[in-house]
Order: C-alpha cells, then sequence, then structure tokens
C-alpha cells in the first residue's frame, strides 16, 4: 500500500474553536516548533464555525464572586455525571483572560457597537447573566486561522483523521495519525512529538442534529480516542434539543400544554394531551415547566427531565413526534442531537492518560458532567485548547520524534480493499437507530440494539466502522446508566 510521509513537533488534529485554539497555544510556546493543524476541508467546519445560529455564547464571570458562583453551578449540574473539581475551578478561573484573547483576536461580541458588550444567562443558570455572545462565526474563523497563519502554524486541509498511530515501546503511546486525503483517498502517515485530538463531539452520529455541514464532522472521535487507549467519561451524556426535524428550528415543550394542541400518539390517532394523563400527573408536569423553560436541553436526573420523558413517550417509531398547534399546522419534531459533555477523560493539561496524547473541546470530558451551564463548552475549547496546545508544545521541545509502533494501519487498510458503497446504507441505519434508541437518556430497544453493534462491527468498510464504535461508546454508558435505580418516569395513561 503506498502512502506518503509527513512529520511535526505538535499535530493537532480538528480546526474548531479547541483546534484552532490548541495550535495557536503550542507555536506561542514554542517558536520554531512545527505546528500542523490539520482539517476537513479549508473554510469554516464543525460546530464552532459551521454553526447554524451563527452565534455562539462563552461564559465569562466578571467578578470573584460570579466566578465562585460558576463554578458551584457546574459542579451543581454535572451529577449523575463524572467531573474533576480541579478542571471546573481553572475552567471558571481562566475565563476572563480567554475572553480577554478573542477580544484581541477582534472577535465580534453582541453590544460591541454600543460600547458595552451584553450578557445573557445561559441555560441551566437564569439566575447569572454570565454568557457574552459573538457573532459572524465565519469571521470568527477567519481571525483564527490568521492568527494561527502569523504565528507559522502549517494549516492542512481536505484530510480526514482516520486513526492515531501508536508508538513503539512499553506503555500505551501515541506517535502520531493515519490521515486520509478527501480528494483521491490516499493515506498519509502523519508522525509527531505530541498529538492533540480536537475533533468534536458524538453528535453527527444521530440522523437529527443541529451539526450543519455535512461531510466535515462525522462524529468519531470517541472511536479514535478509544482505540488510542484514551478512557472515556460522560459519554451517554448528550444535549438534545427539541426542534423541527426538517428546518432544525427550535420546538418549545411549553406547546404541549397549549390549549388546542394535539399529538399523534403512537398507535395513529390524534389526541388532546390532556387525555392523555390523568389529572394529577397532568398538574405535577405542568408543575415542571418554569423549571423546564431555563434550559433548552433536556436535562438528566432533574425533576423536569419527566417533561421529556412524557414527550418521548410520544414518539414514533422513526423516534418523530408530530404535533398539530391550535392553528391547525402539523409539525414533525425530535429531541436534536445539539453537543456531547463526554469525552476523553483528561487532566488540567489536556493530558489523557496516553503517553503523546492530548484532547479538548467537545471531546474531552471533566469540566463538566452529565448537563452543563449554555455557554460553558465555547469556554472550555478556549480554557483547555490553550493549556492542551501549551502543553503538547513543552513535551515537544527537545524531544526526538518517537518510534511508529505498527507501521500498517490495520483499521484502514484491512478494510480499504473492501466494498465500502454499502457504507452509505449501514450508515443511515445507524442514525436512525441512535435516534430511535439513544435519545434522551436511552430509549426502548437501547440495550437489544447495543448488542446489535457488538454483533456487527468489523461487517462494514471504515467509514461505518468509525461511526459504529463511537455510537457503541454512547450506547455502551447509556446501558450503564439505565442499570441504575430506576428514576421517576411519567408514562401516558391507560385512556391513550
Ligand atoms: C447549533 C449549536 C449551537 C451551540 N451553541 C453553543 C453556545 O452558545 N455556547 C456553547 O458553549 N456551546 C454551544 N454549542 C456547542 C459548541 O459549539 C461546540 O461544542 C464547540 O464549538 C465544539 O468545538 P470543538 O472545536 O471541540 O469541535 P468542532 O467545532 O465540532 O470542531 C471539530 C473539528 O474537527 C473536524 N473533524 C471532525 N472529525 C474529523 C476527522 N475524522 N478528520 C478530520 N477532521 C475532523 C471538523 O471538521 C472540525 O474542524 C453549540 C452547538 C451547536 C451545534
Amino acid at each position: 500500500m503506498n502512502y506518503s510521509r509527513m512529520q511535526a513537533d505538535v499535530l493537532v488534529l480538528g480546526a474548531g474553536l479547541a483546534g484552532m485554539r490548541a495550535a495557536w497555544a503550542a507555536a506561542q510556546a514554542g517558536p520554531g516548533l512545527s505546528v500542523v493543524l490539520v482539517s476537513a476541508q479549508a473554510g469554516p467546519s464543525g460546530s464552532s464555525f459551521a454553526n447554524p445560529n451563527n452565534m455562539l455564547g462563552m461564559q465569562v464571570p466578571r467578578t470573584d464572586q460570579e466566578t465562585e458562583s460558576l463554578v458551584r453551578e457546574v459542579q451543581d449540574l454535572a451529577r449523575p455525571g463524572r467531573v474533576d473539581p480541579r478542571l471546573v475551578d481553572i475552567l471558571a478561573r481562566e475565563a476572563r483572560d480567554r475572553y480577554e484573547d478573542l477580544r484581541g483576536l477582534g472577535l465580534r461580541f453582541k453590544g460591541d457597537g454600543q460600547g458595552v458588550v451584553q450578557r445573557q444567562a445561559g441555560c441551566f443558570c437564569p439566575d447569572q447573566a454570565g454568557a457574552v455572545i459573538f457573532t459572524h462565526l465565519a469571521q470568527a474563523h477567519a481571525a483564527f486561522s490568521a492568527r494561527v497563519q502569523d504565528l507559522g502554524v502549517r494549516q492542512l486541509p481536505g484530510l480526514r483523521v482516520r486513526e492515531l498511530v501508536p508508538g513503539r515501546g512499553n506503555g500505551v503511546s501515541v506517535a502520531g495519525a493515519w490521515l486520509e486525503s478527501r480528494s483521491d483517498r490516499s493515506l498519509v502517515l502523519a508522525r509527531a512529538k505530541a498529538v492533540v485530538l480536537a475533533l468534536g463531539g458524538p453528535a453527527p452520529l444521530f440522523s437529527f442534529n443541529l451539526c450543519r455541514g455535512q461531510g466535515q464532522a462525522w462524529g468519531d472521535s470517541y472511536a479514535i480516542l478509544e482505540a488510542a487507549g484514551a478512557r472515556l467519561i460522560n459519554a451517554g451524556y448528550l444535549q438534545f434539543l427539541w426542534g423541527e426535524t426538517v428546518s432544525g428550528a427550535f420546538w418549545s415543550l411549553d406547546e404541549l400544554g397549549r390549549a388546542g394542541v394535539l399529538v399523534r400518539t403512537p398507535d395513529g390517532r390524534s389526541r388532546k394531551v390532556r387525555d392523555l394523563l390523568d389529572k394529577t400527573e397532568f398538574e405535577r408536569l405542568a408543575s415542571l415547566a418554569e423549571a423546564r423553560r431555563q434550559h433548552c436541553p433536556a436535562a438528566y436526573d432533574r425533576p423536569d427531565a419527566d417533561l421529556d420523558r412524557f414527550a418521548a413517550g410520544l414518539l414514533d417509531s422513526r423516534g418523530v413526534l408530530k404535533v398539530r398547534d391550535p392553528e391547525g399546522v402539523w409539525r414533525a419534531v425530535a429531541p436534536l442531537a445539539h453537543a456531547g459533555n463526554g469525552g476523553a477523560r483528561v487532566d488540567e493539561w489536556g493530558r489523557t492518560g496516553v503517553d503523546g496524547l492530548y484532547a479538548c473541546g467537545e471531546c474531552a470530558s471533566g469540566m463538566h458532567g452529565a448537563n452543563r451551564v449554555g455557554g460553558a463548552m465555547v469556554l472550555a475549547t478556549q480554557v483547555f485548547g490553550r493549556r492542551a496546545g501549551e502543553e503538547a508544545a513543552r513535551r515537544a521541545m527537545g524531544r526526538a520524534l518517537p518510534l511508529v509502533g505498527r507501521v500498517w494501519p490495520e483499521s484502514v487498510l484491512g478494510e480499504r480493499g473492501r466494498e465500502d458503497a454499502g457504507d452509505f446504507l449501514r450508515l443511515a441505519w445507524l442514525k436512525e437507530n441512535m435516534q430511535r434508541h439513544a435519545v434522551l437518556g436511552g430509549r426502548p430497544g437501547l440495550s437489544g440494539f447495543h448488542a446489535r453493534l457488538a454483533e456487527i462491527q468489523g461487517l462494514g468498510g471504515p467509514d461505518f466502522d468509525l461511526a459504529l464504535r463511537s455510537a457503541r461508546a454512547v450506547t455502551s454508558a447509556l446501558v450503564q446508566e439505565a442499570a441504575r435505580p430506576a428514576r421517576t418516569c411519567s408514562s401516558i395513561t391507560a385512556a391513550a
């Protein structure tokens, strides 16, 4: 098999907010080091820059009191997921410096023109107007790209990361990555002294997701990390927002409480919500509405999650809920995958426990758990992207290129010869079933689907294989979570 070779001191994989920040920090911390930034395409990509909202909120506490309060909020929300208090502390304390970095880059913040940057409350954190919002994401991408360019970072677009390359010797280590050209599918072996993985989260694994820009993110970071020996945490905790399946427009669960609204029940009948619940249960759910309004994504292990469970009980076999508003318009809505809160368990410098491998952004976790304060993910990309890049540069300085442990990329080459035209259909099947069974903490049929994934692993081509292994990381975490003691769950009464 032919392949070309390249090498770098620091290899950053993924050019969203986290990867860009890591490359910037690596080049700044190690002038003279060769820093290479790999991305799937040349322009704006990922949830960071190809985001349909064209704006992003970022938590930035102004005072010590607000910093303490953010730390408390993040920790309180993390249950039942796992959070590392050291990372939460760093996240909140370094927010102001990272915000100043973004201002220095010239990002446009809401309110800038009037001289006072606007602040608003983030999801799950209604009492504190702690988030600033930047807009014009394509311009933000251009500003990051210019900064890394100025610092001498070599940007390599048009490459898909296939797998990480193990280092030679005892212990688990990474010595580079196998990259595949997206134009001609040729392979590149990129060797590096340190690798920073910033490939984003698992939302693209679901048929209804909010990650626009297909063909530039595949949701395979969990598979790549696990195969390299990194440990995942919080992998089952994705954020889901209810929205229209076609447009992605936000849809509020409040709609279910409006007079005159009809829903299509799984048996195909159109019913009033009031007729599906007894009076006590209807009133109990109605009393949760105010708490539910304080966050767009569904919560884990909080009382108002019962509202989402109730709506989820109405999903049809495709995972879609049909709702007719009082004006008579039917809408197809569903839980749309938005962002993951899980990823590689990292320490305060983005180290994964695998020698030479760092992770940051949406594929790293520990700075948030099951639920996440709105605006804390963008903050995490900047705080821990910078730290991972800086530490990767420190590691690379004065060190020789590590030897590669396994020259042939078994998972890529072994499967490339195989006909993978069927992967298109297999991937569609996978995403549909993730949507049916793996949303909102797990739905009926989850464990059977999870077992099926194990049975068919290895049967498709490389695209399917990566997606399947990432999907398994999510379903495995969900199956374990489901084994916890039962939670309250609203169900449709016999009247339905
Ligand atoms: C609609 C929407 C709104 C959001 N709003 C907010 C908000 O207001 N505040 C907040 O904190 N968070 C928000 N989030 C979440 C947040 O935007 C993301 O979690 C964050 O931007 C992720 O940054 P990242 O750099 O880790 O990943 P991404 O931005 O997803 O970047 C990943 C990069 O890796 C590349 N890539 C992926 N796989 C491969 C591969 N195999 N090979 C090569 N390249 C690959 C992608 O092309 C991309 O360049 C929102 C998310 C969405 C979808």
